[in-house]
Parts: structure tokens; sequence; C-alpha cells
């Protein structure tokens, strides 16, 4: 199933997607509650609630926002494809590498990546597989982990490098608004047999930019999960973005940075598409 949340008629509302046509479910108590998928989630009732017989509107009709819109967190995995880490320059972690996005980067798969102008000359793009946790998962095995998963999803790990190698660590550069689109829906996990076999890629301005599989990640979305929560408590709705593959921005020669007007496109096979244009803003 693929669920979504959605804009229609003035409301935010969990939906589920079936190919051009929308099922937007007002679930009982909901209906003004900023991040319904997440609860449904939560409650352990998502595709229950969203299997509900309702009218269906066309997808062009809403407009897809990010599927979780409060998370409790975003956590984000570092160098973790090889022919990423090459690229960087940087060492392999020994472990995964993780730093936090937090919510308020959260942004729809085609909405506007606003960016103030003066605020970074090396404006980058991460095509990367997001993990949606499912159930609670404190110390979980490695055997055990995946059945954690509630879904998954797409991320743009946006990033300004300027601003992220100038600080020290990395949470500037990575947490200007609109720095995180996710979407365009999540995909529950029983919809997808084998997360570590999918093409993920990303495209500006229509030409292709990276182009890799999630079978070259280092540590997989199972090692990730089982190292994570021995450290901390993951809950329902919580975010993993997996990392990316080589050919991000600051990795090629030359060195190419998204400008005010580009697009950027990132895409997992089986799950979806974003497509985000770039806007610098002038106030
Ligand atoms: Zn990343």
């Amino acid at each position: 199933m693929k669920i979504a949340q959605v804009r229609y008629e003035g409301q935010v509302l969990a939906a589920r997607v079936d190919g051009d046509t929308v099922f937007p479910v007002v679930a009982e108590g909901r209906r003004h509650m900023s991040d319904a998928v997440r609860d449904l989630i939560a409650d352990g009732t998502a595709e229950e609630t969203l299997s509900t017989d309702v009218a269906g509107v066309p997808l062009a009709d809403v407009e897809l926002l990010s599927p979780l819109a409060a998370p409790q967190k975003i956590i984000c995995i570092g160098l973790n494809y090889a022919d990423h880490i090459r690229e960087t320059g940087l060492e392999t972690p020994k472990v995964p590498l993780a730093f936090v996005k937090t919510a308020h980067c959260l942004t729809g798969p085609t909405a506007t990546v606003r960016v103030p102008r003066g605020s970074t000359e090396q404006l980058d793009w991460e095509a990367e597989l997001a993990v949606v946790i499912g159930r609670t998962a404190r110390d979980v095995s490695v055997e055990d982990a995946t059945s954690y998963v509630f879904g998954y999803t797409v991320a743009n790990d946006v990033s300004a490098r300027d601003a992220q190698f100038s600080d020290g660590q990395w949470f500037r550069g990575k947490n200007f608004d609109d720095f995180c689109p996710l979407g365009p829906w999540i995909v529950t996990a029983s919809d997808v047999p084998d997360a570590q076999g999918l093409a993920i890629s990303a495209r500006v301005n229509g030409e292709t930019v990276q182009d890799s599989s999630t079978k070259e990640m280092i540590f997989g979305v199972a090692e990730t999960i089982a190292y994570l929560s021995r450290y901390m408590t993951l809950y329902p709705g919580d975010v993993i973005a997996t990392g990316t593959p080589h050919g991000v921005g600051m990795g090629r020669d030359p060195q190419l940075w998204l400008r005010d007007g580009d697009v950027v496109e990132v895409e997992v096979e089986g799950i979806g598409l974003l497509r985000n244009p770039v806007h610098v803003t002038t106030d």
C-alpha cells in the first residue's frame, strides 16, 4: 500500500494512493491533526484505516505533502556507500555515522526548496532511501530489525556544503528550512520485498547525476536499525535516511552546485520520485 499525506479542499489528510487515484480518509477525531500518518502508524491501524471504502479523487486534484509531518526524529546515515566515500576522500566509517535533521526541514515531494540569498554558495543534493519505523524498537537484533520497518519512502538530504564543513559538525549545513523533501508516499514494507536491491538515482535539470543501487550500502537497513536501537529507542514514524551514493555535486569534477531555478529529481525504484525546484529567495 502507498500511504500519503495530502492537502485536499483545504484539509491535511492521510490517504491511500492507488495508481492515479487518491483515497483520502478522515480518521475519527483526527480531522485537524497535523500528522495523521504518524499517528496511524503508532496506533498500528494505518493499513486498516486507509483501506476504508471512500470516494477516490484524482491524484492531480490533491497536493502531496511530506508523508510525515512531525516524526520524533529523522536520523541520517552519512558515508554509507563506498563509491560516495571515494568521491569525498573521507575514511570509511567502522560503524554507521549518524546525524540528525529535525522535522522543520521536511517538505513535500514537489515543493520548492527555498534558500535564502547569500546563505550558501554550495547547495547540494543527496538521493536516499528512507526507512519509516513501524513499532517501538529498542536493542533489536539484526535478524529481527526489518520487522520494525513500517515502510519505505524517498528523501533528498539537501546539504549546504560550506555550512556543513565550516562549523566542525553538520547540524546547520543539513538543517536549513526545506532541506528534507520526503515522499511522494510511504510504500509499506510488504510491498518492498528487497530494500537492498533498488535502483537509486538523481537528476538535475533532467541530467542524471546519481545512478546506483541500494545494494551498494555499507550498512544495510537491518544493520542500521539494530545499531541505532542499541543507543536510542526508535519510535513509530521515525525516519532513517540511509545515505547517498556517488554523484553528489561536491564530488563531481568540476563541482556542481544547485542554483536558482534548477530542478532536482530523486528516484528510488519501486518507491517513487521527488521533483523539487530550487528557489533562491530575495527577501
Ligand atoms: Zn545524506
